[in-house]
């Protein structure tokens, strides 16, 4: 295949990645985005196995089918409350891919066409030690994030003083170490940037606690990008370039607006450790304070009599599947002349979007679904609000406590309403591990049960 129809085939799958990340960023239009992401990435696929530079079908085949059942057979398995740890590992390989390719050009530089063993091009050089740089960081990262959201590795930060220069430091050092790597190109040098960026990847998540853990997500979604991106100009592979960029600008969009939302500074998170100041998860001993609990008939007739009522969907929604019999309770709600809301906050549930997911797979209507800031002035002026397996998100200590983990991330006022029903199992913390006073408040209702089967109940009684 000629150059020429090689970089018009690339350019058509890089507009249709474009096409995709546009298509993405709307419920109504994902799956065609989903749609232009599958057709750009087969393109892409086809092109590159056109090459005359193919050494061996065979072994590619074999390749793509193991790695494609592998695939398939996660995505059919994943539970959508697990895909944020699915995400961090792929994220890992990612990673680690990175730094195999750059290894591996690094050892057999004439079959990358860059020169030979000991005397490689000091461009090429540069372009191989800084994605070795941001694949190592990627793939410890990822592990560690991984372990975190899978609950294998304590979900609490781990800070210690000087932690940011801490990170500087060995980050001027790698810095350092990339200079005399592109000098004298040892291999010594080569895996100590490898090793140093592997444990710089750790320090920089370590100190991330719970509540902050989606913006970790997004930000080495943004790294894995830039290290794909690192991938491709070592292979000289264009798309891959430019794939790797889009994927790297993107995340760092994303970080930038999750991190907006949690009101945390975008810098920080790059050094890791926001939030470092704060070690705390407060833990007030509630035992000897007073809740007031309901049953399904009491919520029943607490949202019969409301003229308006705000629906505060969080991870218990998604963990019980609840959302079908929620969007049914809205309607017979609606039904009877009262005004339904859903107000989203940007990290509720466990990904970015996914109360959005769910309810659009709910077919809750869009107009109804509002997120954080359009909503927020509505509580003080709604009777009340239902606040369906969500905790942190709702929880004033963001507000009023400056030791806990999760201060400064706006929340959602539900206890501005006249009255607020929260429906979980237990008195059980959410993912920050800090507790909730809302749940002793006088305006407050605890439902206990299952999310799903506590708005089947209520529905039933509505009915
Ligand atoms: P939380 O984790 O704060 O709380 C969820 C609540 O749901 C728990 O308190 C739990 O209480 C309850 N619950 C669990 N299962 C059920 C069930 N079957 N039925 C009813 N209730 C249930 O969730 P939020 O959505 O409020 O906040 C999200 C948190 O996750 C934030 O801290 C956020 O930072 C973090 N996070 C978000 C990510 C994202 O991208 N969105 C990624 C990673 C972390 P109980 O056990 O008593 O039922």
């Amino acid at each position: 295949m000629s150059n020429n129809i090689v970089a018009i085939l690339y350019l058509i799958s890089a507009l249709l990645f474009i096409l995709a990340l546009r298509g993405l960023s709307h419920p109504e239009s994902s799956r065609l985005g989903n749609i232009f992401g599958i057709v750009g990435m087969l393109i892409a696929i086809i092109t590159t196995l056109m090459f005359k530079s193919v050494l061996s079908y065979f072994e590619i085949g074999a390749a793509i089918l193991a790695g494609g059942a592998i695939g398939t057979f996660i995505a059919l398995r994943i539970e959508m409350t697990a895909l944020p740890q699915l995400v961090a590992a792929f994220h890992s390989l990612v990673g680690i891919a990175a730094v195999f390719v750059a290894g591996a050009a690094f050892y057999d530089p004439a079959s990358f066409n860059i020169g030979e063993f000991g005397s490689i091009g000091k461009s090429s050089l540069i372009e191989m030690s800084i994605g070795t740089f941001i694949g190592a960081i990627t793939f410890s990262g990822s592990v560690l994030a991984f372990g975190k959201l899978q609950g294998t590795v304590s979900g609490k930060p781990i800070v210690f003083k000087f932690q940011h220069f801490l990170n500087s430091i060995i980050f001027l050092f790698i810095i350092f170490l990339i200079a005399i790597f592109v000098f004298n190109q040892s291999p010594t040098v080569f895996w100590s940037i490898v090793l140093i960026s592997i444990l710089l990847g750790f320090l920089v998540v370590i100190p991330i606690g719970g509540a902050d853990m989606p913006v970790v997500v997004s930000m080495l979604n943004s790294y894995s990008g830039w290290a794909a991106c690192g991938i491709g100009f070592t292979l000289s592979n264009n798309l891959l370039i430019i794939t790797g960029a889009l994927v790297g600008s993107s995340g760092a969009i994303l970080s930038y607006i999750m991190s907006k939302g949690m009101n945390r500074s975008i810098i920080s998170v790059v050094l890791g450790g926001f939030g470092g100041e704060q070690t705390n998860i407060s833990s007030n001993d509630n035992s000897d304070k007073i809740i007031k609990q309901g049953n399904a008939e009491d919520a029943a007739y607490i949202l019969k009599n409301a003229d308006s009522v705000i629906i505060v969907p969080g991870y218990g929604m998604a963990v019980a599947q609840a959302q079908h019999s929620l969007r049914e309770m809205g309607d017979i709600l609606k039904k009877n002349g009262i005004s339904v809301k859903y107000a989203i906050h940007p990290v509720a549930g466990r990904m970015p979007g996914h109360m959005n997911v769910l309810l659009a797979e709910a077919n809750v209507p869009y107009e109804e679904v509002l997120e954080l800031e359009e909503i927020n002035h509505d509580f003080p002026i709604t009777e009340v609000s239902f606040v369906i397996g969500a905790n942190d998100v709702t929880n004033p200590a963001a507000k009023t406590d400056e030791q806990s983990p999760i201060y400064g991330m706006p929340i959602l006022d539900v206890e501005k309403s006249q009255t607020v029903l929260f429906v979980k199992r237990s008195m059980a913390t959410g993912y920050s591990g800090v507790d909730n006073e809302l749940f002793y408040r006088d305006n407050t209702t605890m439902l206990f049960g299952d999310a799903k089967k506590m708005c089947e109940n209520i529905v039933k009684s509505l009915n």
